[in-house]
């Protein structure tokens, strides 16, 4: 199959090539578009042989749920059994936005999209070009990150082209998301609600606006798989480099120096086994390592540390590396969010000091 690339403004993206796409998408095609957090692979969601064709373009596993995407209220109300009350203290402040809420699905979801499961997850995005693709297309649009599975979300169009071209009918470039880590899911079918994964809106956030607690599990913070259905995906590995990442995490993010130490350490101990290392570190720390080294950002910005993390993971596989070090992050804010992925991305190849 040829892959449309189709450039799309961003910020006002041209009406003419979203009814294109939106065109695509109702006649049964797979569109990867822009979300705000990462790059996603579109189809209708009442379309299930589009659907079907997700998993197999992915390599999916067919028990790994889809995300539904929306434009409208309208919609939501199709797609869920009921809507509790304290969800739209989350919808009203958060939506359109990085926030994926788990409800009781309707009759109308099938199950292909759910991965079996009685629920369904569902957001709003707040991207232009999702916002607009997903109106034009008057159906929810069902999708995961447009990745092939296991490996680092798609935070550029570069990503997806690399994974997916020729295997879906279009591609959208509109450049680099914005936040580049996956939304934040929460389960509010339990009492009291739970978080599935960490994501660009934090837990204190979260919190607030509920105003009760959520639950945040082992597994939500990348340290332990779950047996369950209660999310499925994060029983697979994910977002992984396909060569060995080294996490070391430090019990104290304050002292910088005993971080430095240890990185320090394995690079030497790698090296003269003959391995070409590569440190990522953070700009408070690049300039102190005698190995080559890249920076995901500041310490003191972990937005921009969530927005680099995906491109250098990929980047790294690209390089004439064998083994990356990566340090770890403060889990606080979107901190949280950025551990669970590098712990997972690591496959628990973790160094504590
Ligand atoms: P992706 O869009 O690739 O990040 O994948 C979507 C993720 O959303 C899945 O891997 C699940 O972890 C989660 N998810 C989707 N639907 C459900 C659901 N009904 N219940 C729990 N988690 C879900
Ligand atoms: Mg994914």
């Amino acid at each position: 199959m040829i892959t449309r690339i189709i450039k799309v403004d961003p910020i006002n993206p041209e009406p003419d090539k979203l009814r294109y796409c939106a065109e695509v998408i109702r006649s049964g095609g797979l569109v990867a578009f822009p979300t705000e957090t990462v790059y996603g692979l579109g189809a209708c969601v009442y379309i299930e042989d589009a659907v079907k064709k997700i998993f197999t373009v992915k390599n999916r596993p067919m028990d790994n749920p889809l995300i539904v995407h929306i434009s409208s209220m309208r919609q939501l109300d199709k797609l869920v059994k009921e809507v509790p009350d304290k969800a739209y203290r989350l919808i009203n402040k958060a939506w359109p936005g990085p926030l994926t809420l788990i409800f009781k699905k309707s009759d109308d979801v099938p199950h292909t999209v759910t991965g079996g499961l009685e629920t369904v997850a569902i957001r709003m995005p707040a991207h232009p070009v999702a916002l607009n693709l997903i109106k034009l297309s008057d159906c929810p649009i069902a999708a995961p990150s447009a990745n092939l599975a296991g490996r680092p979300s798609p935070t550029n169009p570069k990503h997806v082209i690399e994974d997916l071209s020729g295997k879906i009918e279009v591609i959208i470039d509109a450049g680099d998301t914005f936040l580049g880590v996956e939304s934040t899911i929460i389960n509010l079918t339990t009492n009291p609600p739970v978080l599935l994964r960490p994501g660009p809106l934090s837990v204190e956030k979260i919190r607030e606006l509920l105003g009760e607690d959520i639950i945040i599990p082992e597994f939500a913070r990348g340290l332990a798989e779950i047996e369950t259905a209660m999310s499925p995906g994060t029983k697979y590995k994910h977002y992984a480099p396909r060569k060995p990442l080294v996490l070391v995490e430090s019990s104290d993010y304050r002292d910088l120096s005993r971080l430095i130490k240890k990185v320090m350490e394995l690079c030497h101990e790698y090296s003269k086994s003959k391995k070409k290392v590569l440190i990522i570190a953070s700009d408070e720390t690049k300039d102190h390592y005698h190995c080559p080294t890249v920076s995901l950002g500041s310490r003191k910005n972990l937005a921009s540390v969530a927005r680099n993390l995906y491109k250098t993971l990929r980047l790294f596989d690209e390089l004439d590396y064998d083994i990356a070090i990566i340090e770890g992050f403060e889990e606080k804010g979107i901190g949280l969010a950025i551990m669970n992925r590098l712990r997972k991305a690591s496959g628990m190849n973790i160094i504590r000091i």
